[in-house]
């Protein structure tokens, strides 16, 4: 399960501190040892660590707190506070074009879940927003890809604009756009191509590809089980490109909560979008809050 051992060990340390009658400095600072101990276990970049738990010192050792007649859960309250906050606060919701089409960019390294969670994405858009998606396969390195994302297609009958491997992927998208406002289809959700590491000719792709009509999304498709290599790998896209939004796939899997974690404060972008298994229906709107309280129970 995600956030095992980080859930665990916090979730210890925080009925630790609700038992107590009173709360002194003391029992703060033994407390956040823990927590430093718990965030440095499930991979959390160690900036974000030493921010995390100066906030939180700072706001548990305020004397209306000590004061209080229940010291223990009102630090247990600014945990999870400053946890729903640290991975975004507010969540945040999809932005739609008014001039149509919608343009959505998935980018992403291979085997990040890339053209899995395009499928996925256009199911949800289809299901909870009531649009029209275009899928449009640009991944030309790959005629795998392609393939992949026209069984996706059939399998949702949500169409495919696809022109297989000989024409140049800024052409591709080009054209799926005026296919989409020539078809009245609302969202265009282009699945870019993946490679094994960032590089050059990637970026500059993408950015020709962003050209054409300024995407409403652009969409970091990360593996949560990477942990702190997804954070780099957002660091580096959002540099190059810049995102708006990560989609953190295989949040099923048992990832120790590193990228969950770090992602948002690292980049400030948010994460929009989590992918919770292999199936088209496993997608979900990324709710820090109830994040928050599933990993502190
Ligand atoms: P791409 O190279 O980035 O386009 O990656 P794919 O979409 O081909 O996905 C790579 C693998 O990860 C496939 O086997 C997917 O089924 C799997 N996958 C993608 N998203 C998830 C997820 O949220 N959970 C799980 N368990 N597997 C996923």
């Amino acid at each position: 399960m995600a956030f095992e051992g980080l859930s665990e060990r916090l979730q210890g340390t925080m009925t630790k501190i609700k038992g107590k009658g009173k709360v002194n400095e003391a029992d703060v600072k033994e407390m956040m040892r823990e927590v430093r101990f718990a965030l440095i276990e499930a991979d959390v970049n160690l900036k974000v660590v030493k921010e995390f738990v100066k906030k939180i010192s700072e706001r548990a050792i305020g004397q209306d707190v000590m004061d209080s007649l229940t010291p223990g859960q009102q630090v247990v309250k600014i945990v999870k506070d400053e946890l729903t906050e640290l991975m975004g606060g507010e969540e945040r919701k999809i932005e739609f074009s008014t001039k149509q089409p919608t343009v959505i960019m998935m980018v992403g390294l291979q085997g990040a879940g890339k053209t899995t969670t395009t499928g996925k994405l256009a199911n949800l858009l289809r299901r909870k927003h009531n649009r029209k998606p275009l899928l449009v396969a640009a991944d030309v390195y790959r005629p795998a890809a392609i393939q992949q994302l026209e069984t996706i297609g059939k399998q949702l009958s949500l169409p495919v604009f696809s022109k297989g491997t000989d024409m140049s992927p800024v052409e591709i998208a080009r054209q799926a756009i005026e296919h989409a406002k020539a078809e009245h289809l609302d969202t265009v959700i282009i699945d870019t191509a993946g490679r094994l590491h960032v590089d050059e000719a990637l970026m500059q792709e993408l950015k020709d590809i962003r050209a054409l009509k300024e995407p409403d999304e652009i969409f970091l498709v990360v593996d949560s089980m990477t942990g702190q290599d997804a954070v780099n790998v957002a660091q580096n896209f959002d540099a190059a490109i810049g995102i708006t939004g990560v989609v953190l796939t295989k949040l099923d899997g048992d990832t120790r909560g590193g990228a969950a974690l770090s992602i948002r404060s690292v980049t400030q972008k948010p994460i929009k979008f989590v992918g919770m298994g292999e199936k088209m229906d496993a997608l979900e709107a990324f709710h820090p809050e109830r994040m928050a309280s599933r990993i502190l129970g």
